[in-house]
């Protein structure tokens, strides 16, 4: 009798993490590899759609996560200046009755910790980055990382981001278009509004630029906001790249009140310049596959490319379960074939940045549950 089938998972982030969970679910032996030293709290929000809470709910973690996030009652977007409803996206109840799960709003550090609490610390090695693959004849995968250690599993799951170093091994792809636009963007405790009241969860949409501002905790004691807006000079693209407040009130002058009190109290924030790339034609070679924003990094502006990780570790899991090794090439052509259609459309959704600006019919992307979703043959 074989072993269990050894998978190693390049990156510890949301894609990789929730992987590592699913895969362990059915009986493979994960090891993850993540470059960082340790994991750090980002001063980020994440909206967690309910098609991300479906899977999420399976790992275990549904009780963390709505103990620790916002349950907003909808996603409002209202007009940059009058404050005029376009569409509200109703949440609460009644959308979880709908979808199956309930849409959270989250810190992102709150999320990464309860991906992170599903899989057990011996099977993550922090300070690992990988800088060579090579893929053995006996159909194993050999792994090299940068402080000299070395690896070798059945198949290796690239979830390495958005610029993924084992895509550029694999496949001879350009490399990510920055967009013209950066997005500001930080949480800050709600207390700095002064007593201020603002709406729960809403997108203000203004003629070239917008702002998405919403609660991440439950008791409504931090907020969180992030920006698009063209700036076709700035292009590091880094959590930790700082932003100048002065002129982040500026590009939001004459914006509704809310916004202008949102960002009167803001303390500091931070400066991403938003990147995009056209659908992959390949995911997979041989025994190495590419999962989450390594194969179909999008705009931020659905708030689903986490969720889109997330529900591939789920599919993916489904298409290894019971597979040897000679079957895994097979499983992460299932992968792709099943998942790429859905990755594609949000890919392409996103990047027109019309999501719920008008009546919207979100169905299609809330209602998708990736434990039961049939296989591609
Ligand atoms: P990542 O989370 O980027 O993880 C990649 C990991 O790989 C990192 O930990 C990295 O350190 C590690 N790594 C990289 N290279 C190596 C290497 N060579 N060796 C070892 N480790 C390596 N999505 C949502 O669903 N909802 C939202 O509300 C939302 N809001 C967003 C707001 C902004 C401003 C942005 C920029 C994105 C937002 N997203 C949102 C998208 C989401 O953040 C990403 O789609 C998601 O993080 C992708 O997960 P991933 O695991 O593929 O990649």
């Amino acid at each position: 009798m074989p072993g269990p089938l050894s998978i190693a998972i390049i990156g510890a982030g949301m894609g990789g993490l929730a992987t590592a969970a699913a895969l362990r679910r059915v009986g493979i032996d994960v090891t993850v590899y993540e470059q960082a030293t340790q994991f750090a709290r980002l001063g980020a929000g994440i909206q967690i759609g309910c098609n991300a809470m479906k899977v999420l709910r399976r790992l275990g973690l549904e009780d963390r996560l709505r103990g620790g996030s916002f349950y907003p009652r909808s996603w409002n977007n209202r007009d940059w200046s009058t404050g005029e409803v376009k569409f509200d996206m109703i949440f609460g109840e009644s959308a979880e009755e709908k979808f199956g799960a309930p849409y959270l709003l989250a810190h992102r550090g709150d999320l990464h910790a309860a991906l992170a609490s599903a899989v057990p610390d011996e099977c993550i090695r922090l300070g690992h980055r990988l800088t060579g693959l090579d893929q053995i004849t006996d159909g194993s995968v050999r792994l090299v990382f940068a402080n000299g250690a070395t690896a070798t599993a059945d198949a290796v799951v690239a979830a390495d981001g958005v610029h993924s170093v084992v895509r550029d091994m694999l496949f001879a792809t350009a490399p990510v278009k920055f967009t013209g636009r950066i997005a500001y963007r930080t949480t800050y405790p709600a207390t700095l509004l002064g007593g201020e009241r603002i709406d729960d969860c809403t997108k203000w949409w203004g003629e070239d630029r917008h702002i998405v501002i919403y609660y991440v905790k439950p008791d409504r004691s931090e907020l969180y906001f992030v920006t698009s807006q063209p700036e076709p000079d700035f292009r590091i693209e880094s959590w930790s790249a700082k932003g100048d407040v002065g002129e982040l009130r500026k590009s939001f002058e004459g914006f509704h009140p809310q916004v202008g009190q949102v960002l009167a109290a803001c303390p500091d924030v931070h400066k991403w310049a938003i990147m995009d790339r056209d659908a992959l034609p390949r995911w997979a070679e041989g025994n190495v596959t590419l999962l989450g924003d390594a194969c179909h990094p999008m705009t931020p502006y659905m708030a689903q490319g986490a969720a889109m990780a997330i529900e591939d570790g789920a599919v993916l899991s489904r298409c290894l379960d019971g597979a040897e090794r000679d079957g895994v090439a097979d499983a992460f052509r299932r992968f792709e074939a099943t998942r790429k259609e859905r990755t594609t459309r949000v890919q392409e959704t996103s990047r027109a940045n019309t999501w719920l600006r008008g009546r919207t019919n979100a169905d299609w992307v809330y209602g998708y549950d990736a434990w039961t979703v049939p296989l591609a043959a």
